[in-house]
């Protein structure tokens, strides 16, 4: 039996008119383009050298405070604390004192985060290969990631600037100049279990040298759930400034939001 006319285009009208429903996002909660989702927290972000405002500042600018000396071979004399003992130069940076012992924070981060480093080799050139420049960066459960100066300076690809010492070569040397500041960004996502135990996800690690991407996704068997941020002393010379870190929140961004503005009451009638 056919349907009259009338029937027809209102049928029609009426689909047309019905609000579309939209698929669900990752996570099953939310339908695409919902406005009852959490909003992402609102941050300042970095600039000329100021750290994001959500970030946990590593380098006061004063002092040293924030981090403590390796003891070890660097260490004969047994020296009574632990404080750390390379140079500051207020409200600049602070430098390698060769031989003084590798540093590393006092607090330790948990989970998922990203670290900011800004380093430089010294601008006068002494030495080659591993000899140049040559400290690092220490992430707990993963290998060193090499600070060297690698400007015209040719050594073992997975120990130049950029590379996961022994491991992986950077994908490119995107080094500047001897003396130049230069910048890593480290992005640090720690191992998954499921309920049973099993490793679903291997933990990984991604690195960004002057804002191009050297390291991604580098999966190793590291179970480390948190971990400090150490920095090498090699012997040689070499400055940092402007460190932070900033937990990132992977699995939950949702549960991490603001909530949504609240809605305007409907006008009251009278
Ligand atoms: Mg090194």
């Amino acid at each position: 039996m056919k349907l009259p006319l009338l029937s027809l285009v209102l049928a029609t009208a009426t689909a047309l008119a019905a609000p579309k429903e939209q698929p669900l996002t990752p996570g099953g909660k939310y339908p695409a383009h919902t406005m009852d989702r959490p909003r992402p927290r609102v941050i300042t972000p970095p600039s000329h050298g100021q750290a994001p405002s959500d970030a946990i500042v590593l380098f006061n600018g004063k002092d040293l405070s924030q981090w403590k000396r390796d003891a070890g071979k660097d260490d004969p004399a047994k020296a009574p604390d632990d404080a750390a003992k390379w140079k500051v130069e207020p409200d600049k940076y602070f430098e390698i004192v060769p031989l003084s012992g590798s540093i590393r924070t006092r607090e330790k981060f948990q989970g998922d985060v990203q670290f900011h480093i800004e380093w430089a080799t010294p601008a006068e050139v002494k030495g080659n290969s591993q000899g140049r420049g040559n400290s690092g960066v220490f992430v707990g459960g993963f290998p060193e990631l090499q600070v060297l100066d690698s400007y015209d300076n040719d050594t073992y690809p997975d120990g130049q600037a950029g590379g996961l010492y022994g491991v992986y070569p950077p994908m490119v040397n995107a080094c500047r100049k001897p003396g130049e500041w230069q910048s890593y960004d480290i992005i640090v996502e720690r191992q998954r279990k499921d309920e049973q135990g099993k490793v679903i996800k291997k933990a990984r690690l991604s690195v960004l040298h002057n804002g191009i991407v050297v390291q991604w996704g580098r999966e190793f068997d590291s179970a480390v759930q948190e971990g400090d941020l150490g920095l090498q002393d090699h012997h040689n010379p070499g400055r940092y400034r402007n460190i932070w870190v900033r937990p990132i929140n992977i699995d939950h961004f949702d549960d991490e939001g603001t909530p949504p503005p609240a809605k305007p009451a409907a006008p009251v009638k009278k």
